[in-house]
C-alpha cells in the first residue's frame, strides 16, 4: 500500500523559471496530484492506493533532485508503478531510464514512438531532429491506443494524442478532488512548433495539421487547471504558489490559441523564405 503523500523538504525560491535543473521543492497541485519537477520542467505525481503514476521524469541531469522531490512527500519509488510521457524530447525525459531503474515502474507509450524509447535514439520524423540531444534507451515500455484511459484503481487518467511539437506528443487529463469538490486537471502537451534549420512546417508531410488538431483537442478538453511541461507556459509556479490564480476555466482554449496562432506565423514565415 502506498503511503500518502505529505509535504516535508524546505521552500525555496527559483532563480530562473527556464532552469531544467534548479531543484525546487515539491508542491501539491490539488488532490492526490503532486508537482516533483524542477524550476523549469514540471514533472507530476499522480498518487493512488494501487500505486503511483509520474508524468515525465525531467533531464537525466534533474533527476536527483527529482527523487528528492518525491522522497519528500513520503512516497517510496517502489510504489510508483506506471510512467506516462508528455513526449520524447531530452528535457522531458532524459532521465526516464534512471528513474524507471529507481523505480522499476513500467512505461507507458503511444505506439507510434514505441521503438524510439526502446533505441534512445532521435526520431527522424522529429522536427528537431538535428538538435535533440539523446537519451538512454527505454525498458519495459508497453503501447496503449491512442485517446484510450489509463486505470489504476478509481484513477482514470485520459490520454489525449497531441502530436506536433513531437510526433509522440501526448496530453493527459484527470479528476482530482479536494473535500469533495473535483476539478478536471489536465497536462498539456508542448504546441510550440519550433525546428532545426532544415525541417519545414509547410512540407506535404510535416505535423502542422497534427499540431492544429492537437490545439484543438486541447481546447475542447475540461480544464479548470492547466498543467504545461514548461511551467512558464502556465505560470505554473506562480499559480502553486498563490501569486496567481491556480484554476482558470479558460487556460486550455488561451494555450491552445496561442499554439495554433504561433504555427500560422510560422508558416507565413516559411511562405516568405
Ligand atoms: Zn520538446
Amino acid at each position: 500500500m502506498p503511503s500518502a503523500p505529505t509535504p516535508a523538504l524546505p521552500q525555496t525560491t527559483c532563480k530562473s523559471l527556464d532552469d531544467w535543473n534548479e531543484p525546487t521543492h515539491a508542491r501539491r497541485i490539488y488532490g492526490n496530484t503532486w508537482y516533483v519537477g524542477t524550476c523549469g520542467i514540471s514533472v507530476v505525481l499522480i498518487a493512488t492506493p494501487q500505486g503511483h503514476v509520474l508524468i515525465d521524469s525531467a533531464p537525466e541531469k534533474a533527476s536527483v533532485a527529482v527523487r528528492q522531490n518525491i522522497l519528500s512527500l513520503g512516497v517510496r519509488l517502489v510504489d510508483i508503478k506506471t510512467i506516462l510521457l508528455t513526449h520524447e524530447h531530452h528535457d522531458h525525459m532524459g532521465g526516464l531510464a534512471s528513474m524507471q531503474e529507481a523505480t522499476g515502474a513500467k512505461v507507458l507509450s503511444r505506439a507510434n514512438v514505441v521503438d524510439v524509447l526502446k533505441s534512445g535514439k532521435n526520431d527522424r520524423r522529429d522536427p528537431q531532429f538535428n538538435e535533440l540531444a539523446g537519451f538512454d534507451p527505454i525498458v519495459n515500455v508497453h503501447a496503449f491506443e491512442d485517446s484510450s484511459a489509463i486505470k489504476i484503481g478509481s484513477t482514470q487518467i485520459q490520454h489525449i494524442p497531441m502530436s506536433g511539437h513531437a510526433p509522440g506528443g501526448s496530453g493527459w487529463t484527470w479528476q482530482e478532488c479536494e473535500k469533495g469538490v473535483c476539478k478536471n486537471l489536465v497536462f498539456a502537451d508542448s504546441l510550440g512548433s519550433i525546428s532545426d534549420d532544415s525541417y519545414r512546417y509547410s512540407a506535404p508531410d510535416s505535423l502542422a495539421n497534427a499540431l492544429r488538431e492537437s490545439s484543438q483537442r486541447v481546447a475542447k478538453t475540461a480544464c479548470d487547471i492547466l498543467i504545461t511541461g514548461h511551467g512558464t507556459a502556465s505560470d505554473l509556479l506562480a499559480r502553486l504558489d498563490g501569486a496567481k490564480p491556480l484554476l482558470e476555466p479558460q487556460a486550455c482554449v488561451n494555450y491552445a490559441q496561442a499554439g495554433a496562432l504561433r504555427l500560422e506565423d510560422r508558416l507565413k514565415k516559411e511562405a516568405v523564405k
